[in-house]
């Protein structure tokens, strides 16, 4: 019987999938990944690891399906957006750690760059940070001796993780990205989809390391026999979020989701007109299944599970994240406890690299339950600033908020980001949308499944939150939010 392989590298782990001909999850693998923190703000990641754990989550994922390589009709591939790994091209290995999305050190470089700002919004579509690929691979190539001269020649090539992965799973025979992560690199024009000469030459990075833009969901290439035991066509890729949305069917104009994973992202699939945001929202590519390029709205939130995270590896008040929930709800409210998880600045709607992460409102009864309950609320409130700033854009009021990733899973959270956001949340049967998402990319290239229509017959919701706070509540819990967020704001 047939299969689709999802390989979905992560900020946390790489996990792969199997899909039977109903979309039904058969078996899934993840191998943990390891972050490192050499200075303040700086995180890093080792690439031939991020390789290495991504094969040993695919052979693990087969062994427990019984599956073999031969069985699997298509790959697709989805990953953590915007990290970046330069490797040679003739040994294959990277030349310095990749460097994650999260990573700050080229805030300083983002400040210089903003005589320049509303010219790489118009044309990107991105909001100038230190988030985006640009600067990370710019600081590589200055930083790494010998790096600039090489990526010059074409002797050095750079990739973002899907890349990377593309790389090795044929052998080094294809250097290939998509629409939806290339638009994460503040180097490919929004418009037209291609790499665009003048945000090159403005960010310092050589042509000849970029790889080819393909399509989202088409036969890019095929695996190399002797690394993955057959040679399987790659049919899908999309960057985690874009993933997600197609997880999430939500394949049309109007339709938006949310993730709760390491960061939080919003997306609002704008269709086939570029959008602009007048809140400070990204401007994106969403996946196409068509020759027909498509847009999407985010918002980005970079510390969401991560906080908790903290909670369990820096205070060590939690012993593990589900433990979070059963924890917030041994108390009625925070009492006046707010925490901003601000760790490596705020992303959208703030755009603010040198907030930093704050507590506030302690009194003398604040303790364990207050701080692990605030830290969950603080995903929900820069959720609402989110879409306050999407209704913003669109005008229109969203109907419901469709949500995924690892955290979705705490109801104590979804029943409040309800409550806070005043909106029904509609959570599907399968959490792991981004593996689905990249799944669908693949099934739609490869006449696995027939058409979209078939696609989102597969999606069922498991659970709605209707919200129940009284308004005078939300309000008050809102007004306490937004003075919190103020004053991490003038923490620099
Ligand atoms: P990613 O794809 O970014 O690696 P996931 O979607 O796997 O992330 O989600 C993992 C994140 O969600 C972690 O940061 C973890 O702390 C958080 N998380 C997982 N389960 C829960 C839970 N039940 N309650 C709160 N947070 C959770």
């Amino acid at each position: 019987m047939p299969y689709i392989l999802s390989l979905d590298e992560g900020t946390t782990s790489a996990r792969a999938a199997l899909y039977d001909q109903q979309a039904r999850r058969v078996s899934m693998a993840a191998v943990p990944i390891v972050s490192h923190f050499p200075q303040p703000g700086w995180v890093e990641q080792d690439a031939s690891l991020i390789w290495t754990s991504q094969l040993q989550a695919v052979r693990n994922t087969l062994g427990l399906a019984a599956v073999t390589p031969n069985d699997v009709h298509a790959i697709g591939i989805t990953n953590q957006r915007e990290t970046t790994v330069v490797w040679d091209r003739a040994t294959g290995q990277p030349v310095a750690p990749a460097i994650v999305w999260q990573c700050r050190r080229t805030a300083a470089r983002c400040r210089d760059l903003s005589a320049h700002a509303a010219k790489i919004t118009r044309k990107s579509g991105l909001v100038v940070d230190a988030y985006f690929s640009g600067t990370k691979i710019e600081w590589i190539l200055d930083n790494v001796d010998g790096a600039r001269a090489k990526a010059v020649n074409g002797d050095l090539l750079f990739g973002n993780i899907d890349t990377w992965l593309i790389w090795n799973l044929t052998g080094g025979r294809v250097h290939v990205t998509d629409p939806t992560n290339a638009s994460r690199t503040m180097l490919m024009n929004l418009a037209t989809g291609d790499w665009d000469s003048e945000l090159l030459s403005l960010l310092n990075v050589p042509r000849a390391m970029l790889p080819a833009i393909v399509p989202s969901s088409a036969v890019i290439g095929h695996t190399d026999a002797a690394i993955i035991g057959a040679e399987i066509p790659i049919a899908g890729i999309a960057g985690d979020q874009q993933a997600a949305l197609a997880g999430q069917a939500c394949f049309a104009k109007g339709l938006s989701k949310n993730t709760y994973g390491t960061g939080c992202f919003a997306l609002l699939h704008a269709g086939a007109t570029e959008p602009v945001s007048e809140n400070r929202l990204l401007a994106t590519r969403a996946a196409s299944t068509t020759k027909e390029a498509q847009f999407a709205v985010e918002g980005s939130i970079f510390i969401a599970g991560a906080a908790v995270q903290w909670l369990r590896d820096k205070l060590g008040i939690i012993d593990n994240a589900p433990e979070s929930e059963m924890i917030a709800m041994s108390i009625p409210s925070t009492a006046g406890v707010y925490v901003v998880p601000a760790f490596v600045g705020l992303g959208a709607p703030h755009w603010d690299a040198e907030a930093r992460a704050e507590i506030t409102g302690l009194t003398l009864g604040s303790g364990r339950a207050e701080i692990v309950r605030a830290t969950l609320e603080s995903m929900a409130y820069q959720t609402r600033e989110l879409i306050q700033a999407m209704e913003g854009d669109s005008g229109a009021r969203l109907a419901e908020l469709r949500v995924d990733g690892g955290a979705a899973a705490n109801n104590f959270l979804m029943q409040f980001q309800a409550d806070i956001l005043d909106r029904p949340v509609v959570r599907p049967a399968d959490l792991e949308t981004t593996a689905l998402g990249a799944a669908f990319l693949a099934g739609l290239a490869t006449g696995f499944w027939k058409s979209e229509a078939e696609v989102q017959s597969f999606w069922r919701a498991e659970r709605v939150f209707e919200p129940q706070m009284p308004t005078s509540e939300r309000d008050t819990l809102w007004s306490g939010w937004q003075r919190a967020v103020a004053k991490a704001r003038s923490n620099c």
